[in-house]
């Protein structure tokens, strides 16, 4: 029997252009990972090679707002000109079935996940340097000269919020970053809050007689 085997959701958050996207998929291509990627919805205009429903579910404003009414989105944020929402559809089937979910969302949303999910596990990935951020963003080329101008005073404001995060990893190297991850993951798999009862469970102990020892 294993100690845990409800799955973590865990979120991967950092500014617009810290290279979560690369990140999150070098650690999909480990080797026997359990981890499920929740697909978000946007209204942002699909950029070229992006896939429906594997990149995001896109929609048009209308719909966005009907699925906050309906009250089918575990967080959302307008970022930059765009609704970013997260399906709550996939969120427990995913957990209760053991997996790893892994949203790659901003700060905003992330705040929201945290609020209603307090066993989440949140993790902010940085650059090692404010510059390296600024030349992907520009280098980069998916967004206009003004988009890209948006999205560096965005991140100057996000900085500041690295504290309310349980982790932080800097993405200096991708394959280093998905290491940290994969560590910090199986780490909060071990820790005492969440398999002390599955242990008591394990000794046929409630637990009661704890602090009589
Ligand atoms: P992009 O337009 O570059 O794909 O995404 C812009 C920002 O929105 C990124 O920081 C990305 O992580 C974030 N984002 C993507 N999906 C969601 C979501 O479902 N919720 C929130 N809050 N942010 C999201």
């Amino acid at each position: 029997m294993k100690l845990n085997e409800r799955g973590l959701l865990v979120v991967l958050s950092g500014p617009s252009g810290v290279g979560k996207g690369t990140v999150r998929k070098a650690l999909f291509a480990s080797e026997g990972q359990n981890f499920t990627y929740s697909v978000s919805m946007t209204t942002r205009p699909k950029r070229e090679g992006e896939i429906e429903g594997k990149d995001y579910f896109f929609v048009t404003e209308e719909e966005f707002k009907k699925k906050i009414e309906a009250g089918e989105l575990l967080e959302y944020t307008y970022f930059c000109g765009n609704y970013y929402g997260t399906p709550l559809s996939q969120v427990e089937e995913a957990l209760d079935s053991g997996k790893e979910l892994i949203l790659e969302i901003e700060v905003n949303g992330c705040r929201q996940v945290k609020e209603k999910m307090v066993d989440a596990v949140t993790i902010f990935i940085v650059p090692p340097n404010k510059d390296v951020l600024y030349q992907r963003l520009m280098r980069r080329g998916t967004e206009s000269p003004e988009e890209v101008q948006k999205r560096i005073s965005k991140a100057n404001a996000e900085f500041g919020l690295a504290y309310q995060y349980d982790y932080i990893v800097v993405n200096d190297d991708v394959k280093n970053a998905a290491d940290r991850i994969r560590a910090i993951i199986r780490a909060e798999h071990a820790s005492t809050r969440r398999s002390i009862y599955k242990y008591y469970e394990l000794l046929g102990d409630t637990g009661e007689n704890k602090d009589e020892q």
